[in-house]
């Protein structure tokens, strides 16, 4: 199977054949098709799949260009370390786009990160702790947000995010796809999926 084979247009095949990858892998192959037909998905599958891009490739096809200046897709992820490579890995596959990329995360004053929301972005990469303090600064439009991730959701649960992303799910819009991502299915991310997600599908590689 070939990236030519889904729905993707030429600036983002542009940017896959620019980062190397030649054929989708198998958590890409199963992904990629059901995220572009609106579907919700659960993926299990340990970082180094090319999981990153299973979501990142048919979101971005999705909202395809920067629109207004409220974020519109929301990507939570457990750490500084990581919302930052996903917001990379976003960057690159989105280059021949316009589409903003931010990511936010604790620990460093939130003056500037405020600054670029107020500046415009289309996708944000952020810790839950972070969304919720910004949030609670009254510095963060979420009524635009009609794409929600949670990417290593696994590790957001043991690392104890469950009451901030009930909140999270409580201040964005109703009316939006969901996505998970976990290395593991175990019983707090089959709760959580239960809680989220509707009739998603499930993918496991
Ligand atoms: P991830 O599982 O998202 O952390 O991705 C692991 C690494 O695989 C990243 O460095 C990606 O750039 C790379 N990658 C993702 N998809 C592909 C692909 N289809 N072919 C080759 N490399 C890929």
């Amino acid at each position: 199977q070939s990236f030519e084979e889904f729905n993707l247009n030429r600036q983002l095949l542009n940017a896959v054949a620019d980062a190397g990858f030649t054929k989708p892998t198998e958590i890409q192959q199963k992904a990629i098709p059901l995220i572009l037909g609106g579907q919700e998905v659960i993926g299990i599958a340990q970082t180094g799949t090319g999981k990153t891009a299973a979501y990142m490739l048919p979101v971005l096809m999705k909202v395809k260009y920067a629109q207004g200046n409220e974020p519109r897709v929301l990507i939570l992820a457990p750490t500084k370390e990581l919302t930052i490579q996903i917001a990379n890995h976003a960057a690159q596959l989105a280059q021949y786009t316009d589409l903003r990329i931010l990511p936010i995360y604790g620990g460093v004053g939130a003056k500037a990160q405020i600054e670029s929301i107020q500046k415009g972005i289309d996708i944000l990469v952020a810790t839950p702790g972070q969304f919720m303090d910004i949030y609670r600064r009254g510095e963060l439009p979420t009524k635009q947000i009609k794409f929600l991730i949670l990417d290593e959701a696994d590790r957001m649960m043991d690392m104890g995010f469950m009451p901030q992303l009930r909140k999270i799910f409580e201040v964005i819009p109703r009316k939006r796809q969901n996505l998970l991502f976990s290395a593991t299915f175990n019983p707090r991310v089959e709760r959580l999926s239960g809680e989220f997600l509707e009739f998603p599908i499930k993918i496991e590689i």
